[in-house]
């Protein structure tokens, strides 16, 4: 049996399984998954492999399951055979999982050695990887080293019959780490369990802020219903407006919060535990400040012990403590801190308390963050939960390393026919989330074995990854161009090796012409690709401060485009629009994009709907949450001036409107179906010179699920077979997946570069 079989309690299912069946033979890991010799009566073996196949444990994921005939050995009985030494080698790491149903009854019944003990766990469920130091997967190479088991977790961890068999985390109160509670410095306010506990509820309840360790780093937490500690929290965070994630004590919690669909459940109340973007129902009655300006709110459930426990002590002490905001514990953007002295250090003056314990988290690990469209997941975040799961590529080939781009940065390795993500590493801007990625790439490596033949890296020459790879002296180095390892991240998932043509809308990445690009239509496979149009090109006035500043890139645009017989809108009174108009007459630190990012943000200014920005993408949500889902807009006119998609009849169209005193919500409306029909048209466009009917989707702007939805749709309905980014992220998360594959491919086929060409 070849996949995710090592680590999951695969062994012990299988001994349980065949011994209850009266089977005899043996179960042993081998070199790449786990191997069983069985014999029985006919009726008994074909129900143990209907169960083997449909029933395995839950971290298992079986990839192919081979059988063979051979002669009858009369074994005795059913038998575990211990590992080799080289065989855990191969043994894939299982991502931190959220608690099982089982450990949930155990800490939660007063009669049970574990009850309200935080680090309970099992073989189905605690933290991996992010307390893995080493392989082979064994207590002392873990975080858990310290803690010696007591003869009671002794002796489960040696049954095979018992649910905590070879569970390298099991613990109990007797011998396992320990929680308590401390002031903000560093003074302990009390070490008891319980206490502790009610303690920080009734510290939540008087508005506090408690930072509170959980698997992959400290979150920052406080009642979402109080608006003045939510308040405080965002202030003192540093972080005005970005919707802040909240944690619930189960479903039915969220009725009124959120609408919940059936899918959004299913992944809400998963064994991987996401936050899912939940839309705001009518009855919404968080703090305003929770979500502000947005639709949508972010909502996750317990997923440790120690967070079903929490929400079991509100529940009796404060039942209107409904939700927590559960937010990574940083400053702005740097990454979220994992060790109990360096949150003291640097939450002393944001958090009012800390909840500490004393197992160490070796890495970190944030929530992913994840939505429903279409009845298919779109990953925003792929981390604690998913992260080290590879991901299975068609074929094998050279183990190489891809470092991602600059922003939401992930770094991939792949080994054989396997993609490893990294978990979300974050913006590589500051020195803390550099060292970060320093640290996943040697740790993820180590945990893996694999032995990299090559690094790919973004065309962008400033980009902290891309100076990184240059300077690894030890590996070729390919460079990858930004959209076209969009392009490759969805063939990677799906298989796909022949031509496809691609719609990447993104916010930026360097383009072979030395260009931001964004608004890209490409052409071409893993190795060759072509530039087939792009959305016309515009100055950024400023560059990066027309990015914070929509008002600017619409300025800048719409005075490109119609020159001294600039429209007079409202979103430009107070604005310094001579300063815009000199930078574009003087070509001063304007540089050309075709970012498709860019075009929302410039509609988003144009339409009132925002001038100025708190967080990346904010005017392209906002601008989205006008569209009513249930209308049907009509687009506006267009025209491809191959090979660009030009975009003054749009602006011409979006001006008429207003000027009408058309309502935000149609204009917007138009504008995204205008998008759908001009992206659509140019596929058949394209399809008459390129026998081509595979289309891949893939960039930051289309995590905007009415444009991604629009597209498949239309796409779909054209007669092309569409594909997205379903398992990793679809904006800068996943581009180490297409530049691994993109590097693969070039060391199979002996290339030194990727072959780049303009349409003519
Ligand atoms: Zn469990
Ligand atoms: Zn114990
Ligand atoms: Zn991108």
């Amino acid at each position: 049996v070849n996949g995710i079989v090592q680590g999951v309690g695969f062994r012990p299912f299988v001994f349980n399984l065949a011994t209850s069946l009266k089977l005899k033979g043996f179960v042993n890991n081998a070199s790449n998954g786990v191997e069983i010799e069985i014999e029985g009566k006919d009726d008994q073996l074909e129900k143990f492999f209907f169960q083997l196949e449909n029933n395995p444990p839950p971290l298992s994921e079986i990839q192919s399951f081979v059988k063979s005939k051979i002669n009858v050995c009369n074994s005795k009985n059913f038998i575990i055979q211990p590992s080799e030494p080289n065989e855990a080698a191969s043994t894939l790491i299982s991502p931190d999982m959220s608690i099982c149903k089982d450990c949930l009854k155990d800490i939660f019944d007063p009669e049970n050695r574990r009850y309200l003990y935080p680090f309970t766990n099992c073989t189905n469920c605690g933290p991996r990887y992010t307390i893995i130091k080493s392989i082979p997967y064994d207590r002392p190479f873990t975080t858990m080293q310290p803690f010696k088991m007591c003869p009671n977790c002794q002796r489960e961890y040696d049954d095979p019959r018992d649910r905590r068999f070879h569970a390298q985390p099991n613990a109990c109160s007797t011998c396992g780490p320990k929680i308590w509670y401390e002031d903000n410095s560093a003074q302990i306010m009390t070490e008891d369990n319980l206490s502790s506990f009610t303690r920080l509820a009734t510290d939540l309840n008087n508005g506090k802020m408690i930072a509170i360790k959980g698997i992959g780093g400290f979150h920052l937490c406080v009642d979402a219903l109080n608006d003045s500690a939510v308040k405080i929290l965002r202030s003192r965070k540093n972080r005005e407006q970005k919707p802040l994630a909240i944690m619930v004590s189960s479903p039915d919690d969220i009725n009124d919060i959120a609408h919940l669909t059936k899918n959004e459940m299913n992944l809400l109340t998963s064994a991987q535990k996401p936050i899912v973007l939940l839309e705001k129902n009518k009855r919404y009655n968080l703090a305003q400040s929770v979500a502000p300006d947005n639709n949508r709110i972010g909502v996750m459930l317990p997923y440790t012990p120690l967070h079903a426990i929490l929400f079991k002590i509100l529940q009796e002490k404060y039942p209107h403590i409904k939700a927590l905001i559960m937010t990574s514990a940083n400053i702005s953007d740097e990454p979220i801190a994992i060790k109990n002295e360096t949150a003291r250090k640097k939450l002393s003056r944001i958090a009012d308390h800390f909840l500490m314990h004393n197992r160490d988290i070796l890495i970190r690990n944030d929530d992913s963050v994840a939505m429903e469209i279409n009845s298919k997941t779109v990953f925003f975040r792929r981390s604690r939960g998913y992260s080290p799961k590879p991901i299975f590529l068609n074929d094998d080939a050279s183990d190489v390393l891809a470092v991602g781009g600059e922003l939401k940065n992930t770094i991939c390795i792949t080994k054989g026919n396997q993609a490893f993500l990294s978990q979300h590493i974050g913006d590589l801007e500051n020195y803390e989330a550099n060292l970060s990625f320093e640290k996943v790439t040697s740790h993820l490596g180590k945990i893996i074995e694999a032995k990299p033949n090559a690094v790919i890296c973004d065309l962008h020459p400033e980009y902290f990854s891309t100076k990184w790879s240059l300077e690894q002296k030890q590996y070729p180095v390919f460079q990858a161009q930004h959209h076209h390892a969009h392009m490759a991240s969805v063939m990677a998932e799906h298989h796909i090796h022949n031509n496809v043509m691609a719609i990447i809308l993104d916010g930026s990445g360097f383009g072979y012409d030395g260009n931001i690009w964004g608004g890209e239509f490409l052409m071409g496979n893993l190795t060759t690709v072509e530039r087939f149009a792009h959305f016309q090109y515009l100055p950024l006035a400023g560059g990066e401060k027309a990015i914070k500043n929509p008002w600017r890139t619409a300025v800048g645009w719409l005075y490109s485009i119609y020159g001294d017989r600039l429209p007079q809108l409202p979103f430009m009174e107070d604005q310094e629009i001579s300063i815009i108009k000199h930078m574009i007459d003087k070509n001063l630190n304007s540089p050309l994009t075709s970012s498709c990012g860019r075009l929302f943000d410039c509609v988003s200014a144009m339409c009132g709907v925002r001038s100025n920005i708190a967080y990346e993408g904010q005017a392209a949500i906002e601008l989205m949450q006008m569209v009513e889902h249930n209308n049907q807009y009509d687009s506006y006119a267009y025209e491809i001036t191959y090979p660009e998609v030009t975009i003054k009849p749009i602006l011409d169209a979006i001006i008429i409107d207003l000027n009408n005193g058309v309502n935000v919500s149609t204009i917007v409306g138009r504008f995204h179906q205008t998008i759908v029909q001009l992206l659509t048209d140019l596929a058949i466009l394209a399809k008459r010179r390129y026998p081509i009917n595979e289309i891949v989707l893939s960039g930051g702007v289309l995590q905007n699920e009415i444009l991604l939805m629009g597209l498949m749709a239309s796409l779909t309905n054209a007669g092309f077979k569409v594909y997205m980014n379903e398992k990793v992220p679809i904006n800068d998360g996943g581009l180490s997946l297409g530049q691994a594959a993109i590097g693969r491919e070039l060391l199979k086929q002996n290339l030194e570069t990727v072959k780049y060409s303009i349409y003519k």
